[in-house]
């Protein structure tokens, strides 16, 4: 690390906070990168032979590959499989440092992030800023479903969802009564997108095959999988066809597909769903998942207020200009699921290529070009595809539309080529080979805490925030009670 580039008193201990303070005239060029995803580690790794110090600050230690999430709810893949640490990832690229820390603020005139880790908060100045910070789930304003159907995008959301299907089958194992057996076989998937599809067919898939003949008092094949969809078709952006063949292959393996079918509320117990004719009717499961809306993070509206006159649209992702910056600032850059470009997928190739160009346009300003001779970033589609059983996947590539077993194979290939590291390529092969051509899956663990643990901060949260008031209110110090035990007393009544 070029340590004339760490000169600054804010980053002296990394931890302290503070204004800045130059004391060597020459420094190397600053690259703050948000974010280490998609966007934000091929933005670094396409930096590496930059005359550039880069600082990575995420608030995960890992580079999530998404799109595998899916297997690691439903036991196929561990988490390290699909999240290798960052550092470890960046190991060798010495002009990148990796620092964890949730940013939660952006200072464009100082050139300045702030990140915070517990208690502290990290002042880091740049010169060129990438914003990679990706989307969240968006429950469309009902923000109160995710108690009961969490989302798919983080690391916890899978394990917390493994440890509700498996949990699941555990209690009808232990039921009491017909109706509460039903009730804990029915899983209920929101959205059929690729990730929708994607679950449905592997809870589907784990019923039949994996868990099929291990309990005593249920028969696993009994599950009932049901796949919701507002609008008229399942995986509507890859087209028709695709859509058509992805429906009949799930529905040959026993997944119900319900389309037209607006969820409009759901509790612990089960579903509400409008149908197109305005019929309300309920759907009793005790296992639900949320895949039906992205929603950017508060980042983006963030730049856009702070910038002068960049728009957020209305998924909160910033309308940057042509070449992927925001408005008085061609120094920084917003990619990834974050930024808003027509006709860019919010897809990993989005990210990847939105992140490329920034790189590119970093490294040819220290080459001396000036923003406004940039050329405006390009969108190559390099096609989409989606699993939907073993041996079977939908692939669209430009004008060709496969499925079937070629599709499958296309898929694997694909998603190994993108996977982080030969390790993970190594052993994700041998789980595959392991769930696909065999009938066991090698991730089959799951903890009461993993199911319980979101609610349960969320819940510690505002009970500290409600004593912290109180406190306050009353003039003293902060409560520190017994707040986790009242927090899993109140989670075990909500989840009933
Ligand atoms: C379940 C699922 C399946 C998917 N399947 C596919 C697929 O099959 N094919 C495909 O092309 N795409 C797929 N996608 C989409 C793809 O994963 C995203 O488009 C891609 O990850 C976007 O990359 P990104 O870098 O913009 O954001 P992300 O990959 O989401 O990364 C965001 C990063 O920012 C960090 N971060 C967020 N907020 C902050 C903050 N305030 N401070 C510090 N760090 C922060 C996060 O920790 C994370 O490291 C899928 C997505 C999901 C959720």
């Amino acid at each position: 690390m070029n340590t004339a580039s760490r000169s600054d008193s804010v980053r002296g201990d990394g931890w302290a906070t503070g204004g800045r303070t130059e004391t060597v005239e020459k420094r190397r060029h600053r690259v703050v990168v948000i974010g280490s995803g998609f966007g934000g580690l091929f933005g670094t790794k396409h930096l590496k032979h930059a005359d550039v110090d880069i600082t990575l600050i995420s608030k995960t230690t890992s580079h999530l590959f998404q799109p595998l999430l899916y297997q690691v709810a439903t036991g196929i893949l561990s988490v390290g499989e699909i999240a290798p640490a960052t550092r470890l990832v960046l190991r060798k690229q010495k002009n990148a440092q990796v620092l964890l820390g949730d940013v939660i603020d952006i200072d464009l005139e100082a050139k300045t992030v702030t990140s915070r880790l517990l208690n502290s908060n990290t002042v880091t100045p740049f010169d060129s800023l990438i914003v990679a910070t990706g989307a969240q789930q968006s429950y469309f304003g009902n923000n109160q479903f995710a108690t009961y159907a969490p989302g798919m995008k983080t690391i916890d959301d899978a394990l917390e969802l493994r440890g509700r299907i498996l949990g699941s089958f555990e209690g009808a194992e232990l039921a009491t009564s017909q109706e509460m057996r039903d009730r804990l076989l029915t899983f209920v998937v929101v959205g059929a997108g690729a990730t929708g599809v994607e679950l449905a067919g592997q809870i589907a898939e784990l019923a039949d095959r994996t868990l099929e003949g291990t309990f005593h008092n249920i028969d696993p094949r009994d599950a009932r999988v049901v796949l919701l969809e507002g609008a008229d078709a399942v995986l509507a952006p890859m087209g028709p066809k695709l859509g058509l063949k992805a429906k009949k292959r799930l529905e040959k393996m026993g997944v119900e597909i319900q389309l037209n079918a607006m969820v409009t509320d759901i509790d612990a117990l089960g579903v509400t769903v409008k149908d197109a004719d305005g019929t309300i009717r309920r759907i009793e499961s005790s296992c639900k998942v949320w895949s039906a809306g992205v929603q950017a993070g508060p980042l983006g509206k963030m730049l856009a207020e702070r910038s002068d006159g960049t728009q957020v649209d209305r998924a909160g992702r910033v309308i940057v200009e042509p070449d992927l910056t925001i408005k008085g600032h061609p120094n920084v850059f917003v990619v990834g699921d974050l930024m808003s470009v027509p006709g860019v997928p919010g897809q990993a190739q989005g990210a990847i290529q939105g992140a490329t160009y920034a790189a590119k346009q970093i490294k040819a300003g220290l080459k001396g070009q000036a923003p406004q001779d940039r050329k405006p970033f390009k969108y190559f589609n390099k096609g989409s595809m989606a699993t939907v059983s073993r041996f079977n996947a939908v692939c669209q590539v430009g004008k060709l539309e496969f499925s079937g077993f070629i599709a499958w194979l296309a898929w694997l290939a694909l998603h190994l080529y993108y996977l982080i590291g030969y390790r993970s390529r190594i052993i994700t092969v041998i789980q595959w080979f392991v769930t696909f051509l065999g009938r066991s899956r090698g991730q089959m663990a799951a903890t009461e805490q993993w199911v319980f643990a979101r609610l349960a901060l969320e819940q510690v949260n505002s009970d500290e925030e409600e004593a912290d008031e109180l406190a306050a209110a009353l003039g003293a110090p902060p409560a520190n009670g017994k707040l986790a035990e009242k927090a899993k007393a109140a989670v075990d009544r909500r989840v009933g």
